[in-house]
């Protein structure tokens, strides 16, 4: 609160990213660009793509065509290479839902906040899922992709747009990231960031990306987050 200068935090909406966060789906997404880049015979590790994470796919395939190749890429070519990223990813077979996002949802529904999907995927097999998955959490109308913005993470704008959708100012956000360019994204647009290390990358990193919070894994935060929005809501109170 006193980092971005507010009198009060009163939540009113989640904003949610889907890859790493809902879907234990990071390992599948290093794997598929990994491949689609040996292809290619351009050198990548499998480690540094849980980096990108939140980038475009322009983004990503610019970072490393550069440092690999020196030069970057245009929008046909990076819409190619990421449809044959897409193919690979969608062989590696279906994602699981992250252990413990279900309930950490359920509480957001409980405590009557409006829920906003924010993800810099356009994966449509993970999109189609996400009313199966988690029945009645996402409406359409309330989803940000990779296809809504000219920016993606770690640029505000994903998380600007979806407050936008969603009509609340970011001092009534809060946002829930597993990646550092995410945390990054949602903290710049002043929203309350919670970090979740869900994968290879530790907490400390996603601290000093900006989050507010930050919890070891998805089972963790279920475990604490009711907790965390009533100790919100009455610290805003006693101000
Ligand atoms: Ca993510």
């Amino acid at each position: 609160m006193q980092r971005h200068h507010y009198s009060r935090l009163a939540p009113r909406v989640a904003l949610i990213d889907m890859d790493g966060t809902l879907f234990d789906s990071m390992p599948g997404h290093a794997e598929a660009w990994h491949r689609m880049m040996s292809e290619l015979g351009v050198n990548t590790t499998l480690e540094e793509f849980f980096y990108y994470e939140g980038r475009t796919a322009q983004s990503t395939i610019e970072i490393v065509f550069n440092r690999e190749l020196g030069r970057g890429t245009d929008k046909e070519e990076a819409e190619r290479l990421y449809s044959r990223k897409k193919e690979l990813f969608n062989a590696i077979g279906e994602a699981p839902v992250m252990p413990g996002v279900k309930e950490v949802l359920n509480t957001f529904v409980a405590a009557g906040l409006n829920r906003v999907l924010v993800t810099g995927s356009g994966q449509n097999s993970l999109l189609d899922r996400l009313e199966r998955e988690f029945p009645g959490v996402f409406a359409p109308e309330l989803m940000v992709t990779g296809r809504d913005v000219t920016h993606g993470k770690p640029h505000p704008e994903p998380f600007l747009r979806g407050m936008q959708l969603a009509r609340v100012k970011p001092s009534q956000s809060i946002v829930l990231e597993n990646a550092p360019l995410g945390v990054k994204a949602g903290d710049t647009a002043g929203a309350f960031t919670i970090g979740v290390a869900t994968g290879p990358i530790p907490c400390e990193a996603l601290s000093e990306a900006g989050a507010a919070v930050t919890f070891r894994s998805m089972a963790e935060c279920a475990a604490e987050i009711h907790t965390l929005l009533l100790s919100i809501c009455l610290i805003s109170l006693e101000l």
